[in-house]
């Protein structure tokens, strides 16, 4: 965390030390005369006062976290499910454009004109706070990133499929199904390839002798020489509903894991939500779910390609009128 409070301070601190240390007797003259003229008031000698490092870095963080609207993104980063580091590791490592990373910062600290901001946080003149979309819901910034109906088939899709696209080619190259690493945005997958040992399937459906509420899962990968399948289906919820969209996803296809366990005769088949929130925020589920395929590297991918999706959706809704 930065305090750009403090950082001025200390600019200021060793910009006037290094005036009052030249032996210049012109500069040493000029010091003297700063009585308050210049920013740096050259006359004061005494240090300017720098709070120590961790306490004051933990006293900030408690501010932020008291604060009604700003503080749910803190608070939700402290929930057990979340890997608050990992959640963070996006502004360190992303090389993401600063207006981006801003503007998600912006998202995550609610600070974003939705006409519910504009009513009840400026205090603005706003005739009617519903979705500029649907018309049926207050238009929140979660009610954009995540919960409007408009976005859904299209917004909301294209970034679930980033997701699984970078997932799908991982665990194509893996399974040496495609020999060429593309960047996630030009990768389209076909929808089944194989090979002697493995089969991954996109998007498709599974025909079951017993109709099945859900037989779609976003990826099946079966592994012939073991004998076993895994179902994963992405999510990209908003972050407070992180851990109902995981049991969600994970209740959704169990019917369908037996049957194809039976169907397909095999060892084992489990189901594998891929779990991260519309603002980055990485629950722990998700490391396990990577982990299972070896793919703990492209966490960094699948953050970025959700933040870069979810700057793009707001910017879009908020430029219309
Ligand atoms: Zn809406």
């Amino acid at each position: 965390m930065v305090d750009i409070k403090q950082l001025h301070n200390k600019c200021k601190q060793s910009l006037r030390l290094y005036f009052h240390n030249q032996k210049n007797s012109l500069l040493q003259t000029v010091c003297k005369a700063d009585l308050k003229y210049s920013p740096l008031n050259l006359s004061e000698f005494s240090a300017i006062e720098l709070i120590s490092g961790t306490q004051h870095i933990q006293s900030l963080m408690q501010d932020w976290k008291m604060k009604a609207v700003h503080g749910r993104y803190p608070h939700a980063l402290d929930a057990p499910e979340v890997d608050n580091a990992a959640s963070n590791e996006w502004l360190i490592h992303s090389g993401i454009y600063a207006e981006t990373e801003g503007f998600m910062i912006a998202i995550q600290d609610q600070v974003i004109a939705t006409r519910n901001y504009s009513k009840y946080i400026m205090r603005a003149t706003v005739e009617n706070d519903l979705c500029r979309r649907c018309q049926k819901q207050t238009e929140t910034i979660h009610h954009i990133t995540g919960a409007c109906v408009t976005l859904a088939a299209t917004e909301y899709l294209t970034r679930h499929n980033q997701v699984a696209k970078i997932v799908h080619q991982s665990l194509a190259i893996q399974h040496k199904l495609v020999t060429e690493e593309l960047p996630y945005f030009k990768y389209t997958p076909d929808a089944v390839i194989e090979n002697r040992t493995s089969k991954l399937y996109w998007d498709r459906s599974v025909l079951t002798d017993r109709p099945m509420p859900h037989n779609r899962p976003d990826i099946i990968v079966v592994e012939k020489e073991v004998n076993q399948a895994f179902l994963i289906d992405i999510g990209v919820p908003n972050t407070h509903n992180l851990q109902d969209c995981y049991m969600e996803k994970y209740r959704k296809y169990q019917s369908l894991a037996y049957e194809i366990k039976d169907l397909w005769k095999l060892e084992k088949v489990e189901v594998i939500p891929v779990i991260i929130s519309t603002t980055g925020v990485i629950p722990k589920s998700l490391n396990t779910s990577l982990e299972k395929f070896n793919m703990v590297e492209k966490r960094g991918a699948i953050q970025k390609s959700v933040i870069l999706s979810t700057s793009s959706i707001v910017r879009k809704f908020l430029n219309m009128n």
